[in-house]
Formats: structure tokens, sequence, C-alpha cells
């Protein structure tokens, strides 16, 4: 039988214990951490290895050094914003792997941590096949293996799925990892009813294998964002100059025969923002969605009309998947469609659930987090585990017994 352990299952004490996070977090140019959500949803998993004797080895990629050193990607202010946090003391390697980092792992005492330098400064991190040996060099530092990284789940990267082959019976799901696949495997196989998914952002080209999973459960669609631009002008209403993937029209319409097919309504925009121009200084009017959007005007919000009606229906729900935004909203002038929905979802009693990306930093630049069932890490891996049931990271994490 194959199973995930749980880091709860891993003896820890006096282990060398080797934990992949993702601590991918933005930096400012500066380089100062403008939002460490990540980072913090690490901590039970960080703090639980060092009460129980660990010796922590962490590691973590950051932005896309694309497999050279550099010290614009460099991990350093990630130890030090760890070790404020933590109030003691992080120590930072050199690099990931090699003599000096051994040195460094062997004399790290239980109880201490260290992090390792950014992965992809090898590029046998993300082509694993380049160099099989860098995957080997980073499983021997370790008794054991972590992984506490969902939002880098959906990569087949040597520090996520490669370094788990070398630790058949010692290696597990952290804490943050286990919380982001209950939660949204509870929405795949069993949502409470109504079930509804409000699902904006740019495009469908990267949203549509979603709606398609999810239009078995579903109770009822919300679709704002640009991506509903797509889908109104498969409606045949005139949309301006709004974004628009003229490729997917087709994709758009045949979604929307398909929901109407099984009875399942997808509940469009009725009003929105339109802007003569792309920038938070233009002119701006509120149209019906009905009439239609004037040549030359491009939509760029979803209207207060829109929003109260979805939020009669929504009320009632018992589960809400959110993501993506309601429109341009980091221009604050089209950003009320995001963050009075965020504010109204943050107010519902029933299950809601985030599936990462921008909607997250709507929420976060509300200090709504904890108004949440659950806000995940990952953008991408979430929408890749409900689309696919499984990601290689999770699948890797599977030991036999
Ligand atoms: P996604 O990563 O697919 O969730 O898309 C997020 C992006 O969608 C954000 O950068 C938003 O500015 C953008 N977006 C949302 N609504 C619109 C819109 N009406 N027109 C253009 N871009 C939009």
């Amino acid at each position: 039988m194959s199973h995930i352990l749980s880091l709860k299952d891993l003896p820890l004490k006096g282990k060398k214990v080797l934990m992949r996070v993702d601590f991918n977090v933005p930096l400012t140019v500066d380089g100062k951490i403008s939002d460490d959500h990540r980072i913090q949803m690490a901590f039970p998993s960080i703090q639980y290895i060092l009460e129980k004797g660990g010796s922590l080895i962490l590691m973590s990629h950051l932005g896309r050094p694309e497999g050279k050193e550099n010290a614009a990607f460099s991990l350093s202010p990630i130890a030090k914003h760890l070790s404020t946090l933590l109030k003691k003391e992080v120590k930072m390697a050199p690099d990931c792997v090699g003599a000096q980092v051994q040195k460094m792992v062997q004399t790290l005492l239980p109880g201490q941590i260290l992090l390792l330098e950014n992965l992809r400064f090898h590029s046998a991190e993300e082509d694993p096949a380049k160099d099989p040996s860098f995957a080997k060099q980073l499983a021997s530092l370790g008794d054991c293996y972590v992984s506490d990284a969902f939002a880098a789940a959906h990569r087949a990267h040597s520090s996520i799925t490669e370094v788990a082959k070398y630790f058949p019976k010692a290696s597990a799901a952290g804490f943050l990892m286990e919380k982001e696949i209950s939660h949204l495997s509870a929405i795949i196989q069993a949502p409470k009813k109504p079930f509804y998914a409000i699902i904006g952002g740019a495009k469908i080209s990267t949203k549509i294998k979603v709606l398609k999973r999810l239009s078995d459960k579903i109770d009822a669609f919300f679709i704002g964002g640009g991506m509903a631009f797509t889908f109104l002008k498969a409606e045949g209403r005139a949309i301006g100059k709004s974004i628009f993937e003229p490729l997917y029209l087709e994709v758009g319409k045949e979604f929307l025969a398909l929901c109407s097919k099984k009875g399942t309504p997808v509940y469009l925009p009725e009003d929105c923002v339109i802007a003569d121009n792309f920038s938070n200084e233009a002119r701006t009017k509120i149209i019906s969605c009905k009439e239609g959007i004037p040549d030359g005007w491009i939509g760029m919000d979803i209207g207060q009309k829109t929003l109260s009606q979805w939020m009669q229906i929504l009320k009632e729900g018992a589960t809400i998947f959110w993501n993506g935004p309601m429109g341009v909203f980091e221009l604050p002038n089209f950003a009320k469609g995001t963050t009075i929905l965020a504010k109204k979802l943050g107010n519902l009693s029933c299950q809601t659930i985030v599936g990462g990306g921008d909607s997250v930093a709507a929420i976060e630049s509300l200090h709504l987090e904890k108004k949440f069932t659950h806000i995940s890490t990952g953008g991408g891996a979430a929408l890749e585990f409900i689309e696919k049931g499984h990601l290689p990271g999770i699948d890797a994490l599977t030991n036999s017994s």
C-alpha cells in the first residue's frame, strides 16, 4: 500500500531534517520582503522540527536566476527575516551543495537552522536530467526529507521530485503541505453544497481546465476579471477594446453550452466599469454588459450591481472557491470589484477557499487573511491540483510500505 507520511510520523530527535519550503516571496527593488505569507505559513513545521530536537536544513528557490549565481536572487534577506520572526539565529549557507555546505550541515546542532542558498543558482534544479548528482548531493545533507513547498509542488524539479527518491521511507509532508492537500482535496472530492466558484483574472486559457474540472461539482460559476470578456463576446455582446482571447472564443462557447446542458448557472458580469484607456487616470463609465461596451473602451472591473446580485446567491453557499481578481486591481480605480468581494466573502461563515495568486494579494492588502477558511500559498499549484487531483511534488512523497 502506498501512502504519504506526515511530519509527525518521522523520528526527528537528533536528525538532520532536510525540508523543501517555498520562500519565493516578492521582494522590493531594494531587496526587502514585501509579503511574507509563504514564510509565515511554513512556521508550524519549522517550529515543530526544532521543538522535537531536529537540526533543520531549509532549501528553497527565489525568482528566476536561470541556473546562475546572482546576488539579486540570494536568499540572505530571507534568512535575516526568518531569524527576526523566530527570534533565533538562522545560518545562511554560501550555496546549496558542496564541501562548505556539507561542513555547515555536519556542525549543525539540534534546534539549529541552516538556510541553503537559492537552489536555482544550479540549472539542474529545474532540469534534473542535466545533472542527477545535484539531487544526490542535496539528499546527502539530510537523514530525512520533508516537503512543505506546496506552491512549488507542480514542478518536477530536483529538490521536489528527485531528492524524495533518496528517502523511500523517510520522506513526509509538512503541516502546510497537509493543510493544502486537505482543503483542496475536500473541494474536488466532497464539497459541502451549495458549492460556488468565483473565477477571475486575465485569461480563459490559463483557467479553462479548472473550470471544466469543477463543472461536475459546482452549483454555479461566477466569472469576472478579464476572462469574462471572452465569455461575453461568446454570448454575442460588444466588448470594445477589452482583453479578449480570440482562440478561446469557441472554447468559451463550448463551456457555456456544457454548463447549460448540466443546468449549472454561469453568472457573467451584469455591469462593468469601463475606461477610455488602460490607466488609473482614464475617464470611466459604468455600463450594462447586455448593452455592450462602446468601441474604443475597455472593461476594467465588475460593477456594483453585479456584486450585489452575486452576493445574494453567494451568501447561501456552503463552500466558495475563489481564484483571480475581478478587475485590474493593481490600479486603485479598478480595484473595487475585487476588494469589495474580498470583504463580503470574508464576512460569510461558510467554507471560503482562496486558490492563491492575485486574489491573495487583495485579501492581504486588506488584512483579511484570518477571515477565510484557507488561503492557498500556491496559485499555479492550487489550480493544477484541482485540475488533476495530484501533483508531482505530492506523488514524490508517496512511500511504499
Ligand atoms: P491571473 O494571474 O490569470 O489570475 O490574472 C491576474 C491579472 O488579471 C491581474 O494582473 C489583473 O490586472 C488582470 N485582470 C483582471 N481583470 C482584468 C481586465 N478586465 N482587463 C485586463 N486585465 C485584467
